[in-house]
């Protein structure tokens, strides 16, 4: 009987897993990676600053939805088969011990991306995958036996039974073009997890301050909590970014020009808000405004805010009147800032669109259009916040795919 042949195009993440799974339950098929670059897992050896961040405990998640913006449902079939406890122990058998941090990030205890790098090359050494680097495959035939021809950039062709395209995000579509020529639909990619540029000088001026806000994109569904980070270019922090991931579709197509609302006192409302304040100024109407500061905000934020909101901080609060108040109030709970751009954010990037799932088969992860071939990993249409699920997302996608390759 002939050997069994599996291809994964692009050596990542999701390409590592597939393989390995792959391989695993076929040790007799020929399991060949091909990666464009010269070094393969580049991504992973980058990820969580230099530590990478695999996985999450999902301890804080109650709805997929809030982690797996695009996705969720298909995940959330996916995790039945291989979830962050099964992701823990792959690693933690192969010889990586794991931590996993206050805020249910897991990180390899070394806190070093390059032991995750370090097993998942071992693993794949170890099966006997090979891995041929600096190949770019370029297309795709479906041959009239079944089989699946690539063709690489150097002219040269192979031919496969099964292959799987792990080659990851792409921001501007060009890595998806030849597999929509194949008849695959494509969710329009736009980049995601980034942050916001605010082009008010007084409002960065107060770069480096922390704060417990939620956020919000007024007019629209969208919102988030956590730490708002205020930068020399305007806002970052755990709070923005998931908002940009959750708005990420939203945004682009207004050309990153929106409004933001903060709610400076994290998720207390404005009725608590109102009432807290009316009690201290009661209780202390000779002190002066400058004094009051709620939710425990950095006294540089609380002088802006008051500023902002009309008031001046020398006054006292006897004098400032009930409009006064309500302009304060107003101000912690709903301060909009204009949204003039999209920045940067180096520590994590990913692409929201990709492969529509439903192009897939949501038990299989083949594709709906050419028999045999499969898809992992970020070139699907999943993508998360940040905190370990990206990668999570890669596993779960590069496991169920290689099982069902190699059946
Ligand atoms: C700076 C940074 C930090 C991050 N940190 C984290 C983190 O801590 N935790 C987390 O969960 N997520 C993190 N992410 C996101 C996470 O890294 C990705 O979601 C994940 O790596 C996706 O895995 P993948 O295998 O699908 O794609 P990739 O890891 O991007 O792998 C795709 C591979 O395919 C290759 N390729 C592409 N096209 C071809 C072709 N035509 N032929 C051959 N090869 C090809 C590419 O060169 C690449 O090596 C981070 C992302 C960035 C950019």
């Amino acid at each position: 009987m002939a050997t069994l042949r599996i291809a994964i195009i692009g050596g990542g993440a999701a390409g590592f897993f597939a393989a390995v799974r792959a391989k695993e339950l076929r040790p007799d098929a020929e399991v060949i990676v091909y990666e464009k670059n010269a070094r393969p897992l580049a991504k992973v050896a980058i990820t969580g600053g230099g530590r990478c961040n695999l996985t999450n405990s999902f301890g804080r998640v109650s709805d997929l939805k809030q982690v797996y913006p695009r996705g969720y449902r298909l995940m959330k079939r996916l995790l039945c088969h291989f979830d962050h406890f099964d992701c823990q122990s792959w690693f933690e058998h192969r010889g990586v011990p794991l931590v996993t941090q206050a805020d249910e990030c897991v990180f390899p205890q070394s806190q070093d991306a390059m032991t995750i790098v370090g097993c998942l090359l071992a693993e794949a050494r170890r099966l006997g995958v090979r891995l041929v680097t600096s190949c770019r495959v370029e297309g795709l035939t479906p041959l009239a036996d079944g089989r699946l021809r690539l063709g690489f950039r150097d002219g040269r062709s192979e031919e496969f039974d099964r292959v799987a395209v792990t080659t990851g995000g792409s921001p501007r579509g060009e890595g998806l073009r030849w597999l929509a020529a194949l008849g695959h639909e494509i969710a329009e990619p736009v980049p995601s997890l980034f942050t916001f540029n605010i082009a008010d000088r007084q409002f960065t001026r107060l770069m480096g301050t922390v704060v417990e806000a939620a956020v919000s994109i007024p007019g629209s569904k969208f919102r988030a909590a956590g730490p708002l980070l205020i930068t020399h270019w305007g806002m970052s922090g755990p709070a923005v970014l998931k908002l940009s991931s959750h708005a990420a579709r939203y945004l682009a197509e207004r050309e990153y020009r929106a409004q933001v609302a903060v709610n400076w006192m994290g998720e207390v409302s404005r009725q608590e808000t109102e009432a807290t304040l009316q009690a201290f100024v009661l209780a202390n109407p000779q002190k002066q405004t400058g004094t009051w500061n709620p939710h425990g905000l950095p006294s540089r934020l609380w002088h802006y805010l008051v500023l902002r909101s009309g008031l001046a901080s020398e006054k006292r609060w006897v004098e400032v009147g009930k409009k006064g108040l309500n302009h304060l109030v107003e101000t912690l709970v709903n301060d909009v800032y204009a949204v003039s751009g999209k920045g940067a954010y180096k520590e994590e990037f990913v692409t929201c669109g990709g492969i529509a799932l439903s192009a897939v088969d949501w038990n299989t992860l083949e594709s709906r259009v050419v028999p045999c071939l499969y898809f992992a990993g970020e070139v699907l249409d999943i993508d998360a916040v940040t905190g370990g699920f990206n990668l999570q997302a890669a596993w779960t996608t590069g496991f169920v795919a290689g099982t069902h390759m190699a059946d």
